[in-house]
């Protein structure tokens, strides 16, 4: 199988570096994978594509730890999440109808949660069921399985949210050409996703260079927790939204500069956060080069 871009197929790349392995995914590396970038459409993906069963993908994410988060960071993640709400919200045509929402990846079911809250009707996909016990609520309906292969009804979602989704999978063209076909002309999809090209992994890189492991890439974790297999910088998302034709509503580079705060000042976080992950992430936003985009996206016509 020719190995190219899974977005723009071209099969020309650079190679940005080798993936950092941990104990779980060195049982199932057998070849030497690299992180690359398409010199066509600068999308950072795997290559070879990853060959993983679905078996051995749930061992990698059942293996991921969720630390607890602080009252403080809940209650400001929530926040957050409302207001990506109100936002997709105001730009939803046909204001008065019940909203039909779908959550793609909906992990521990906030999302589903607040759209709930709202009076909205709510439907959750992902692969395992992670809700908090609140979410399972009768009302909320709530798939397991593989978004390329449920049957949802195609044109009748108001509201698609996915978020921190897309750099999880290895075809991302077909996975978001399927979330356009179930939303609603006049509805809108929420995207969030990494922006692999902030200061924060520049400034990670040269940490690698200074201590000896300057073959290791900074781009993407295919092989270590967050597990990302695609990447995108601000020209690579451009491409594949275009490609998509999904329209651009409204789009931010943002990032979470203040979070080392839910730490305790007695923890290391703590300190690495106010002298380390703070300067790097201001300096990374007044340059634009700040952590993470989302956008809100609609039918093109
Ligand atoms: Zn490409």
């Amino acid at each position: 199988m020719k190995d190219c871009c899974p977005v723009c197929n071209s099969d020309k790349k650079k190679e940005i570096g080798l993936p950092k392995i941990n104990l779980i995914s060195k049982r199932f590396v057998d070849k030497e994978f690299k992180i690359v970038q398409c010199n066509n459409c600068e999308l950072y993906y795997v290559s070879p594509k990853i060959d993983f069963n679905s078996s051995q993908w749930n061992q990698l994410y059942n293996s991921e730890y969720f630390s607890n988060q602080s009252n403080w960071l809940l209650e400001k993640r929530k926040k957050e999440l409302a207001k990506r709400f109100d936002t997709a919200r105001s730009l939803i045509e046909n204001q008065n109808q019940k909203l039909k929402y779908l959550d793609v990846g909906a992990g521990e079911g906030k999302g589903l949660l607040e759209a709930h809250g709202r009076g909205w009707e709510a439907t959750g996909i992902d692969i395992v069921d992670n809700r908090l016990q609140d979410a399972k609520l009768s009302e909320i309906k709530f798939i397991k399985s593989n978004l390329l292969e449920c049957d949802l009804p195609e044109n009748h979602f108001d509201f698609i949210y996915v978020d921190s989704v897309i750099e999880h999978v290895l075809n991302p063209f077909e996975y978001l050409s399927k979330i356009k076909k179930l939303l609603r002309k006049g509805g809108v999809i929420y995207i969030g996703v990494p922006n692999e090209d902030c200061l924060f992994n520049s400034v990670r890189k040269l940490v690698f260079v200074l201590t000896g492991k300057k073959n290791e890439s900074e781009k993407l974790k295919p092989f270590d927790s967050p597990y990302h297999v695609i990447g995108f910088n601000d020209s690579s998302l451009k491409y594949f939204l275009d490609k998509i034709e999904l329209r651009v509503l409204k789009k931010r580079n943002f990032g979470r500069k203040f979070d080392f705060l839910s730490y305790s000042p007695k923890s290391k976080s703590f300190w690495i956060g106010i002298f380390f992950l703070f300067p790097v992430e201001y300096i990374g936003q007044l340059i634009q080069r700040d952590i993470y985009f989302e956008a809100y996206l609609s039918w093109n016509n």
